[in-house]
């Protein structure tokens, strides 16, 4: 069965339509990703499954079951961003802690938690340190848990990201272009450990970079976008033998 179905996607902000007849199936554990040139609509398509922005016109079934009236933390994914996201304030344990803590309070004790942590009187709930603790070990980050963000690198903020998403174990990951702050060396090094993550946790990856090579590399499966529009769906072999045209071609770098 398909994870994420979604059917005619359509979103425009204000007159300006930046994405039109959008549909796609994401496979049960599949590594989808969603590639194209700067503007096309990757991240405004990404933000719209993760419940971050309200498409126009069309619907989301995530496990079958609609999500367009849910809001994000209601909806079983996690977004990691580019940009990280980490509360600078807080400790890699408290930013990893967060989405499990929000997750089993009620709405009215969430306030005063979130002024608990700020201060640094940690309370934590039985099974959630150990859930921290286990998501660290697993990306070999369990020495940093005590430091603050600006004291990690551009590598060890990302894994904490990553790990802020795998402590929830959400059935369906959202990647908007995780790796596009590291340096070169440092990317092609991630690209394999998220690789090796997408086969050891056995979940859903959808994945948006504007790098071909990373598309080409890591996916199953690759959604070449253009315009607000998918232009080929397909396995990188496919795309790279058979592409629907001279776009595809020229971003794949197919032979002509
Ligand atoms: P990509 O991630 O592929 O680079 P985006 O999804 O960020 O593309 O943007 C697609 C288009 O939508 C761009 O033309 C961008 O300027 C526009 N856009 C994105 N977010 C907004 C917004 N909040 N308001 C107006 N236009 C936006
Ligand atoms: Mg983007």
């Amino acid at each position: 069965m398909a994870r994420v179905e979604l059917e005619s996607i359509g979103k425009s902000f204000g007159d300006t339509a930046v994405l039109s007849g959008i549909n796609l199936d994401v496979e049960d554990g599949e590594f989808l990703t969603l590639v194209g040139p700067s503007g096309c609509g990757k991240s405004t398509l990404i933000r719209i499954i993760a419940g971050l922005e309200p498409q126009t016109s069309g619907r989301i079934r995530i496990d079958g079951a609609p999500v367009d009236d849910l809001r994000p933390h209601e909806r079983r994914v996690a977004m990691v961003f580019q940009s990280y996201a980490l509360y600078p304030h807080l400790s890699v344990f408290a930013n990893m802690a967060l989405p499990l803590t929000m997750q089993r309070l009620s709405l009215w004790e969430r306030l005063p938690l979130l002024r608990l942590l700020s201060a640094r009187r940690r309370r934590v709930m039985p099974g959630i340190a150990q859930e921290v603790r286990s998501v660290a070990a697993q990306l070999q980050i369990e020495p940093l848990l005590l430091r603050r963000p600006a004291q990690l690198s551009g590598g060890q903020r990302q894994r904490v990201a990553l790990g802020r998403a795998m402590v929830r174990h959400p059935g369906v990951f959202l990647m908007d272009e995780p790796l596009s702050n590291l340096d070169a060396k440092l990317r092609v090094h991630m690209r394999s450990e998220l690789t090796e993550l997408h086969q050891r946790l056995k979940s859903t990856f959808v994945y948006v970079t504007h790098d071909q090579v990373e598309a080409m590399t890591m996916s199953d499966r690759v959604a070449m976008m253009d315009a607000g529009r998918i232009l080929q769906l397909g396995t990188p072999a496919e795309l790279y033998a058979r592409p629907a045209n001279v776009t595809v071609a020229q971003f794949i770098g197919s032979p002509a």
